[in-house]
């Protein structure tokens, strides 16, 4: 069984509690789904445990049995499930009609929905790949709509994605070890975590020492050269009275990095009160470099 298939199954498998949460498990897992009709909807799986979990979730909160079909090609099963429902097919359209500055239509109740819609999601659309050979978790959609919808969703959580366009369909995908292990910790996936962990720590061992040392002080580098330019910036904007003209959000910020000049992004997340994500964070950060450039 791929490891794909693996991290599915246990998503699929893990109980829901709030109601908020199962509708926002449900709009994740109709992401993908084509609306026909006025009632009409239908969706592809790939794990039987997933076609079970949705067909419970879609008799919970829409009172009806879905069709299932199973079928099979070259190695690959599907349950395909089919139901009538207007409020489903609603829901569909809405999920798949969003458009660039239109608020995202997934609303967050509780601080475990965004987590709900983007383990539905996944089952729905995403795939990852071994982590044993390469690291790649990626969510791929057919419209423009759900791409909308689902960036937002991510972009909300913390983990603005990177997109491409294959074949005719829209790839909102990652690269990097430590978003990927993140997404499946957030999506509930406690047991298959260990072992994304795990490949990641034998790959950096495998990794020649020179070029793991080279690396870490480029990052570092790096990210000592973003400070001392958000530094230079929050200098020049406090010398000139400009800081005091700005919003509140921004002037914390400035404040915050200011006193904490050698605070890593996700510290500097958890030193705002409330805590900021951390692409909320980058975004300050950029507009206090775009002020200060216009002195
Ligand atoms: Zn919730």
């Amino acid at each position: 069984m791929s490891f794909a298939n693996e991290l599915r199954r246990e998503l699929a498998l893990l109980p829901v509690k709030r109601p908020c949460c199962r509708k926002a498990l449900l709009q994740g897992l109709l992401l993908g789904a084509v609306a026909e009709g006025a009632k009409q909807v239908s969706f592809r799986l790939t794990e039987q445990e997933c076609a079970t979990m949705a067909c419970e979730q879609i008799h919970t909160l829409f009172a009806c049995e879905p069709q299932v079909v199973q079928s099979g090609a070259h190695g690959r099963r599907y349950w395909d499930l089919s139901f009538s429902s207007s409020a489903a097919a609603k829901l569909v359209r809405t999920l798949q009609s969003a458009g660039d500055g239109q608020a995202c239509c997934v609303k967050a109740v509780c601080e475990g929905c965004l987590a709900h819609f983007l383990r539905g999601a996944f089952l729905s659309c995403g795939t990852v790949s071994d982590p044993h050979k390469s690291f790649h978790l990626e969510f791929s959609v057919t419209n423009s709509g759900a791409e909308h919808t689902l960036a937002c969703v991510l972009e909300l959580a913390g983990y603005p994605a990177r997109r491409t366009v294959r074949e005719g369909k829209i790839g909102l995908y990652y690269k990097d070890s430590s978003s990927i292990e993140e997404l499946i910790t957030m999506m509930g996936a406690h047991h298959l975590i260990f072992e994304v962990m795990n490949s990641r720590i034998e790959r950096d061992i495998r990794n020649n020492e020179n070029r793991a040392t080279n690396c870490v002080a480029k990052n570092i580098e790096k990210s000592i050269s973003a400070a001392t330019r958000q530094m230079e910036a929050i200098d020049k904007l406090m010398e000139t009275g400009k800081l005091l003209s700005l919003d509140e959000a921004l002037r914390t910020t400035a404040e915050l990095r200011y006193q904490h000049p050698d605070a890593t992004l996700d510290e500097l997340t958890l030193l705002h009160c409330p805590t900021i994500s951390k692409s909320g964070l980058n975004h300050r950060l950029q507009r206090l470099i775009e002020a200060a450039k216009d002195l």
